[in-house]
Formats: C-alpha cells, structure tokens, sequence
C-alpha cells in the first residue's frame, strides 16, 4: 500500500534511496525481500473477530464524519468492486450488505509489531514501510533458512498461521524491485524477480508501478512518451534530466536495476523533538470515565517513548477535537522534568478539563509531549537529601520502567491498565 505521499518526490528526498550502498565496490547480489500485508486493517480485524471473514467488510472512518472513506476492504468487499479510499456511501451502494468497522488503531500497531518480531528471526536487517510493509536484507541467512524465496514462503506461513492475517511477498536484489515484486501477485504470494531474469518480468510493467512514481510523475513521463519501465529504463539521459531533473535520473537508474540503497539496519531511531499520541476512538468520549481512560492511553505511550529515547518533557499539551470537527489546544509548562505516564496524564487531564466550558462531548484527543530534554539532566537521581517529590518521582520511575522491559520481553499486552481490558473505546 503506497499512498498519500503525491508523486513520491517528498518521500525520496526524506528516505535513503538517493544514497548510494556503503560499499559501493561491492558487487555481491544481494536478497532484498519486501513483505506487504494484505489488506491490512480488515485482515487484522478479522484476525480478532473470525465472523467478518464470511462476510463483505470494510474498515471505514466514522460515517457521520467528513472521513467517511474505506480505509480497507477484505476479499469479499472486493468482489463487489469496493475500493480503498472512496466514499462509504459509495461502497454502500455497489454492496448493500457491507458491514462496516471503524478503525481500532492500536490493534494494527499491534499486529504491526508483532510482525515485525517474525522478519527478525530471520534477520536483523529490517526496515519497516509504514505499518504494514518491511524490507528485509535476507544476504547473510540462506545458511539457516535455504532461499529467498523459501524463506518468503516461510515468513508467509507463519505469519498466516500465528497471526491469521497474509502477506505478499516480492524478493529480488534491490529494494525498488522487491516492492515492485510484492504488489505483483496478491493476497500470500511469493513473486521473485531474479538479477538475471529482470528485464521481460519488469520492463513491460507500466511506469506507475515502479516506487516513487506518482501520478504527476507519470504524467511528466507520459509527456515524453515513457509508458513502461522498460521506456524509462532506456530513455535517452538529457531528455530525462530536461524535464525530470536529478531525480528522473534516478528513477531511470531504478528501471535498470541500478538501486543500492541498503536496508536500514535495525534499532535505529532518530531523537525526537516532541512526542505524540492521539487517537480516534470508537465512540465519542463522554463521561469522565471515558476521557480519563483515553488520556491514561495516550500518555502511557508517550511516557513509554520518552524512556526509550532516555527523554523527559517539560511542557504538555493537548489537542482536542469535537464532533463537529472543531478542536482547541492548550498548553502548560511543567513544574519539572518528567517521562512518567501518570503524571504526563495528570497534566494533559487537567488540560482538557480547563476548557471544559467548550466541549461536551470529544471526537479525538491528542497528548503531546514538549521542551524535550534529556532524562537525569536535574539530577534527581543523584541528590543525597532528595526532596520528598523527588523520591516519589524515582519510585514510580523504577515502577514505570519495569513495566517497559515486562512488554519488551512478552510484546505490548503483557502489561495493560485494568480499563483497557475489554474496554469498547478501543
Ligand atoms: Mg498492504
């Protein structure tokens, strides 16, 4: 699934692609595998909820709102000709009986994760996609697990078997052609396109397929008559830089098979200036209950992220957006450093009830995390004579970390607040 990047530009510049491998006299082949899962959002909601397999489903944002879109449909929904992105009225119309879920956006990071936790028995070169998608450098593993190909087979097995969703696969010698393989045979597929084969298997394939091709591309191609990626592959140097310019360059290098961009190598993650949390949920958050529940949420991930990146916050804010799609956002500084959830929530909470002169009911709230600086930088931890908030703060602290590495070990439901067990807000 490549959406909703235009024609790709923005997304080149920001990813690796444009660097060239490490090694660049290295010549070696490599195995690039790209797993795509299948209609993600509704394979992960049939994977808890076995019913919506023998019927037409679709995940949608809420109905009553401006994001009323399919988000995903299963196999059956498209049969009817349902698609991705259009109108649920729309959807409604070609299959009456579509049965429609709002999305439960924690389920898919998830799955998501535990997916991921699969491609790593094989290797620790993995670069995930977006939620769904990852490209594995699989190189160094035929030893162990035999062929790209036998282990895309294998990884397709356990992913249907252990987690009840399929994924496609398309393994090939660079990353461009191995999501090229991917979107070419779907659901749980295996496609290879092989170093020495790829010209009749890829140059027929129309331009739009090739990754970074977006529609304004495409049409920039087409304007010089490039239709393929074979047209593409062999289009003459200056016509291309003339009117594509340095990255039409590259994309003729991708059409020849000429990308050695690496899979990003595992565990890296870029310091964060802010971290975030905000989430729609299923229904509209009303009572205290409710929004007491959804800022513990919200700020238990925020908090969890801040220790990862051994970061505290001194300012929180939150985001609040009201059924008629309005939202406000408030703000206050803290009054020290903290990455504990409760009193991350304590604050946002009380944000949100400052304002309550403006809300009844709230569709979606986000709690933000500021003024980042590192953890330990106000010494609390060292102070001989520690004052009596301090002692609380290094209390909960050793509490709250003990619960990341309990979810480290056992994966993320290991360890849940009581309220969210079986809770219909999530
Ligand atoms: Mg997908």
């Amino acid at each position: 699934m490549y959406m909703g990047y235009g024609d790709g530009s923005a997304l080149m510049r920001t990813s690796n692609f444009h660097e060239k491998s490490k090694n660049e006299g290295d010549k070696r082949v490599r195995t690039i595998l790209h797993c795509d899962a299948n209609s993600f959002f509704a394979s992960c909601e049939t994977a808890i909820r076995p019913e919506y397999a023998s019927v037409p489903m679709a995940v949608c944002g809420s109905v009553e709102e401006r994001h009323g879109i399919v988000l995903a449909r299963n196999e059956l929904a498209k049969k009817y000709g349902v698609t991705t992105a259009e109108p649920v009225w729309q959807a409604k119309q070609k299959c009456p009986s579509l049965v429609t879920v709002r999305p439960t956006y924690g389920l898919y990071s998830e799955m998501s994760e535990k997916m991921n936790k699969i491609f790593y028995d094989y290797t620790d070169r993995v670069e995930p996609f977006g939620i769904d998608e990852s490209w594995l450098d699989v190189s160094g593993s035929f030893k162990l697990f035999g062929s790209g190909k036998s282990i895309a087979d294998s990884i397709r097995k356990r992913i249907k078997e252990e987690l009840n969703i399929t994924v496609s696969v398309g393994v090939s010698f660079n990353k461009v052609f191995a999501k090229l393989g991917s979107d070419m045979k779907k659901p749980d597929a295996t496609t290879v396109i092989p170093c020495e084969r790829f010209v009749p298997i890829v140059w027929p394939l129309p331009v739009s397929d090739l990754l970074f091709v977006g529609s304004s591309t495409q049409r920039s191609l087409n304007r010089i008559g490039v239709y393929t990626i074979g047209d593409l592959a062999c289009c003459d140097e200056k016509v291309i830089r003339n009117n594509l310019g340095k990255n039409g360059i590259l994309l003729r290098e991708f059409a020849r098979g000429n990308d050695r961009s690496e899979v990003t190598v595992s565990g890296y993650e870029p310091t964060p200036k802010s971290v975030s949390n905000g989430m729609t949920f299923r229904e509209n958050l009303k009572t205290g209950e409710d929004i007491s529940f959804a800022v513990t949420y919200l700020s238990m991930s925020v908090a969890e992220r801040l220790r990862r990146h051994k970061l505290c916050c001194n300012n929180i804010s939150v985001t609040v957006r009201l059924p008629d799609l309005t939202s406000f956002s408030h703000s206050a500084p803290l009054s020290h450093p903290t990455c504990l959830y409760s009193e991350i929530s304590k604050a946002a909470l009380s944000l949100v009830y400052a304002k309550k002169a403006f809300w009844e009911e709230i569709y979606s709230v986000t709690v933000h995390a500021e003024k980042l600086t590192v953890e330990g930088d106000f010494g609390y931890q060292q102070k001989l004579f520690p004052e009596a908030w301090e002692q609380k703060y290094a209390k909960s602290h050793s509490l709250e970390a003990a619960v990341d590495s309990i979810r480290e070990r056992f994966g993320r439901s290991a360890v849940k607040i009581a309220s969210a067990i079986d809770n219909r807000l999530v």
